[in-house]
């Protein structure tokens, strides 16, 4: 079985109180050797360490999620800046920006608070000297135009999470020295272009995430996921690349390397 790595989880989510380990162990025996966790806001930070101080194929990212900002509030943000330095922490993030659930008269403002805490957290990730995770929803052209400004900081800067651009937008990434990372949705009927744009990404750009508890890929669809599923992921996308999964997972595994420095 070729070892494979989920980069984007949320071990630490409470659907998981009940057999967190059991599911850590399951990933295991299905040859997902090393899973990222995503500790995002105060809690969520001090739990996903923990996971990752406790097992051996848990490593962690911090950040604060632009749906949650207050999950870490401003005079605890030396918080977040001590937990990313921690020897098991390989990025931060997820931050980015979603402007799917700004509604209303807060809009301009809101768009301005995720741009600072986006803004903070690419600062941080350049000073540590980390790749970001970056979580992107209804904000792509904005989120480009952020990056561009800010300039690229690591030959890897990092990765476009749950990518769900088009190609034009996906090759404006790449440019930009960014990774794009897939998920079930890649499995999901009803995905034709994201297949297009993961067929036509460079080899090289391209990492596989479940973002559990959700999105879990086909036939699980619309239940729990679990990293053990990026196994099905993979298969696909070796469909799609048309390759040997063992080349697949080869080509995966240096990916991860080179952003996150995790082997
Ligand atoms: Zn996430």
């Amino acid at each position: 079985m070729f070892p494979l790595t989920d980069t984007h989880a949320h071990l630490d989510d409470a659907a998981y109180d009940a057999d967190r380990d059991a599911i850590i162990a399951r990933a295991r025996a299905a040859g997902v050797t090393r899973i990222l966790a995503v500790g995002i806001g105060e809690r969520s930070i001090a739990a996903t360490l923990a996971l990752a101080e406790k097992h051996a194929e848990v490593f962690a990212a911090v950040g604060v999620h632009p749906n949650a900002l207050d999950a870490l509030p401003a005079e605890r943000w030396d918080l977040l800046e001590r937990a990313a330095r921690h020897p098991r922490v390989v990025a931060v993030g997820e931050t980015g920006l979603d402007f799917f659930r700004l509604k209303g008269e807060d809009l301009a403002a809101g768009r301005r608070i995720q741009r600072d805490f986006f803004l903070r957290q690419l600062d941080l990730a350049r000073r540590l000297d980390k790749p970001v995770v970056i979580h992107c929803r209804e904000a792509l052209e904005e989120t480009l135009a952020i990056l561009r400004e800010f300039g690229r900081f690591r030959p890897a800067p990092g990765v476009m999470h749950c990518f769900a651009g088009n190609r034009t937008q996906a090759e404006e990434f790449f440019a930009l020295g960014y990774t794009i990372s897939v998920g079930g949705i890649l499995t999901f009927k009803n995905a034709p272009e994201l297949r297009e744009v993961v067929r036509a990404a460079p080899r090289d750009r391209v990492m596989l995430e479940t973002d559990c508890p959700w999105l879990a890929p086909t036939p699980h669809r619309g239940q729990r996921n679990e990293p053990a599923y990026i196994r099905l992921v993979a298969e696909r996308l070796a469909e799609l690349w048309e390759e040997p999964l063992e080349i697949v997972a080869e080509r995966l595994a240096a990916t991860v390397r080179r952003v996150f420095g995790i082997v």
